[in-house]
């Protein structure tokens, strides 16, 4: 049924073939693979599986066979640049029969990644130049992003922070807490603080606590954050005792960091809801990622996902303007096409606000399909999700109208 104020209808948007979503959104373990003969208790330690990470060429072909020319030539190159490291659990993701695995392209450097355009930067959101002190980044008024390692589980390839993660430029990254703790504490503006990096949770228990307790105790934090993508490389690391000692420090957010409901396994959704459990509430950062997540049914599976797996999706980046990835950068016209895709044709909680990190250190721009259509004298025409126009009315300047609007405006849809 619809609304009086309809006065014009356009075709609907086709909705994704229920299959092939379901499909799509089906949980499944990542299994043992090369590893099948690794005892329990070594594979489900998150040490053992840092320790056991793949990280140079020579494992890579071993596991790999099929390994590609560009992807041959870009590990060897890799160490240049990003390191090479994936976690046995998440190479275990990787289809090697596959060359466009959607795994693969955020794991295994190509050759590509050397291809540097003008328009890209090292540092493409400007952290570097907004830091008081080193790790700590002050890039919006009450607000601070906290950089506590240059290390991760695994290295994506797209990283925006691939200047300083895993020192493979040697950036030579050396936070120093007291000094950023100070800042903090000399700030009240601040209510806020995200904890980054790198990966903060491949700190061990003990000094996470130190950190967040430190934190908690300067009275106007209000709130904190922790940025991670160990849940998805490295589930193991989501104990028991982590998320017990997690819970001291309400409110406490967590934004992980996936791109392809293919992460999203039955071990991943158990992590999370040990998270959830702890009353840590989960949101989601993707990264729009060529032949990755470029596609209307992938995004709208991936996102219906995160809500089963108790993880609400916060944003979806453009892919920053890093040094070489072309390669990976799908384009802002497919973005909006997938958030027009998502918008009205699924729940809310299951669209996120698509940003661009505005190039050189703007911050967070949302950009958005256009549903406002025109702004008259007398009422705001806008658009649903399934292109059908609808008058609101109300005068230019906000004010309620005394006479109903009486000419019928009829716009071209953008
Ligand atoms: S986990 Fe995050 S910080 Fe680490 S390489 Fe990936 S995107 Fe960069």
């Amino acid at each position: 049924m619809h609304s009086d104020n309809e006065v014009q209808s356009e075709s609907r948007q086709e909705p994704p073939a229920p299959a092939e979503l379901s499909g799509l959104k089906q949980f499944q373990s990542a299994g043992r693979g090369f590893w099948h003969d690794v005892p329990d208790h070594d594979w489900n330690d998150w040490k053992w599986q840092l320790k056991n990470r793949i990280t140079n060429l020579t494992q890579l072909q071993r596991l790999m066979p099929t390994l590609t020319p560009e992807e041959f030539a870009g590990t060897k190159l890799a160490d240049h640049k990003l390191a090479l490291a994936i976690t046995p659990y998440f190479f275990n993701l990787i289809d090697p029969a596959d060359e466009n695995c959607p795994i693969r392209r955020q794991m295994i450097p190509r050759v590509e990644e050397t291809h540097v355009a003008s328009w890209e930067m090292s540092d493409p959101c400007g952290e570097d130049s907004h830091s008081p002190v080193p790790g700590l980044v002050h890039r919006y008024p009450d607000r601070v992003l906290f950089l506590v390692t240059d290390r991760c589980a695994s290295y994506c390839r797209y990283c925006t922070r691939s200047r300083l993660v895993s020192n493979a430029t040697g950036y030579d990254f050396h936070p120093e807490f007291d000094k950023q703790i100070a800042y903090i504490a000399a700030h009240p503006e601040i209510r806020d603080v995200l904890l980054s990096g790198g990966d903060p949770l491949l700190f061990s228990d003990e000094k996470l606590e130190y950190l967040l307790s430190r934190l908690r105790a300067i009275p106007h934090v209000e709130f904190l954050r922790i940025g991670t993508r160990i849940p998805i490389f490295l589930p193991q690391r989501i104990t028991p005792e982590l998320c017990a000692m997690l819970k001291q420090f309400h409110p406490l957010f967590l934004s992980i960091h996936s791109n392809h409901p293919r992460e999203l396994t039955t071990e991943v959704r158990e992590a999370l809801g040990r998270l959830a459990d702890a009353g840590i509430p989960l949101g989601n950062q993707s990264v729009l990622l060529k032949h990755v997540n470029d596609d209307a049914t992938i995004m709208q599976a991936h996102m219906q996902k995160l809500l089963m797996c108790r993880v609400k999706p916060y944003y979806l980046y453009q892919c920053d303007l890093i040094a070489g990835s072309a390669h990976l950068r799908a384009s802002v016209r497919s973005g909006l096409e997938i958030m027009e895709k998502l918008r009205g044709h699924t729940t809310g909680y299951a669209v996120p606000t698509y940003v661009i990190d505005a190039p050189g250190g703007g911050g967070k721009v949302p950009v958005s399909p256009e549903y406002v259509l025109s702004r008259d004298a007398d009422r705001v025409v806008i658009r649903n999700y399934e292109g059908k126009i609808f008058e609101y009315p109300e005068a230019a300047d906000g004010s309620p109208l005394t006479a109903p609007p009486v000419t019928i405006v009829e716009p071209e849809l953008a």
